[in-house]
C-alpha cells in the first residue's frame, strides 16, 4: 500500500495528492523542473506539502520523501507555449501548443523508475479526459498502456492509478472537499497553481491566476459548477 503522487503543485494534482493520502500508508512525491515558462507551479509544491499534512495526524504520518527531478531536456527539445514565450493557440485540429510532446510518456516511464527504487508500487496521475485540453497523453488509453510498458519493461507490478480520469472540474472541487473539507478547498485556492501565464498576483474566488488563460478558464468554470451544485 504504497505510492508516488506526479504531484506538480497544481489543483489536479494536490487533490491526487490528498486522495492518495487518504488510501495508502505511505506516500511520496514526485515533481519535474521542464524549463516551463513558470516556475510558480513548483515553488507552490513544498508550500502545499507542508500545508496538507496540517489537516490530518494520519496524513502527516504517511507523507515522505519529495523528489524533484531536472528535466530540462524536455524544455530544450520542444517548442511549445508551456516552455518559450509565445502566445497560446491551437493547431488546425484542435491541439493546443501548451501540449508539450512525450511529457507524461516521460514522467511515469521516471516515475516508475523512482518507484521501483524506493519499493512504491501505486503510480497517480492527476490526467482527466472528461475536460481535459485536448492531451493525447492524458487519455485513459494512453495511460493504460504505460502501466502495461512499464511492468513488461520493469518486471513489476505497477498500477498506474488516475483518480480525476472521469471527473470534470466540479467534480474535482467536490473530490476536495469530500477527501479534506472546507480546509482543503481552501488549500486549493490559496496555495494551488494552474495559470498558464503564472500570474498569481490577482486572487478570485477560486485561486490566483490571469482569469483568461485556458487553464484559468477550466478552473473558474469547475469553481462555477461546484458552487452552483452546492446551493
Ligand atoms: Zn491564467
Amino acid at each position: 500500500m504504497t505510492a508516488l503522487v506526479l504531484f506538480s503543485g497544481g489543483q489536479d494534482s494536490t487533490t491526487c495528492l490528498a486522495w492518495a493520502l487518504a488510501r495508502f500508508e505511505r506516500v511520496e512525491t514526485i515533481g519535474f523542473d521542464y524549463r516551463q515558462r513558470h516556475r510558480v507551479e513548483l515553488d507552490q509544491r513544498s508550500i502545499i506539502r507542508s500545508e496538507i499534512v496540517k489537516l490530518d495526524p494520519q496524513w502527516a504520518a504517511r507523507l515522505g520523501d519529495d523528489h524533484l527531478l531536472d528535466l530540462g531536456i524536455l524544455g530544450e527539445i520542444s517548442a511549445t507555449a508551456m516552455t518559450r514565450d509565445i502566445a497560446i493557440i491551437a493547431d488546425e485540429k484542435g491541439l493546443p501548443n501548451t501540449f508539450v510532446p512525450g511529457r507524461n510518456l516521460m514522467f511515469f516511464t521516471l516515475a516508475a523508475a523512482v518507484a521501483f527504487r524506493r519499493g512504491l508500487r501505486h503510480l497517480i496521475g492527476g490526467m482527466c479526459e472528461t475536460d481535459y485540453s485536448g492531451y493525447p497523453d492524458c487519455r485513459d488509453d494512453t495511460l493504460k498502456a504505460m502501466q502495461v510498458a512499464l511492468n513488461l519493461g520493469m518486471e513489476k507490478n505497477f498500477v498506474v492509478e488516475t483518480p480525476l480520469m472521469w471527473l470534470d472540474k466540479g467534480d474535482t472541487w467536490r473530490l476536495a472537499e469530500t477527501l479534506g473539507g472546507k480546509a482543503l478547498v481552501e488549500l486549493v485556492i490559496e496555495a494551488t497553481h494552474s495559470c498558464y501565464l503564472g500570474e498569481r498576483s490577482r486572487k478570485w474566488d477560486w485561486g490566483y491566476g490571469c482569469g483568461a488563460c485556458p487553464a484559468c478558464q477550466l478552473r473558474a468554470g469547475g469553481w462555477k459548477k461546484y458552487r452552483a451544485e452546492k446551493v
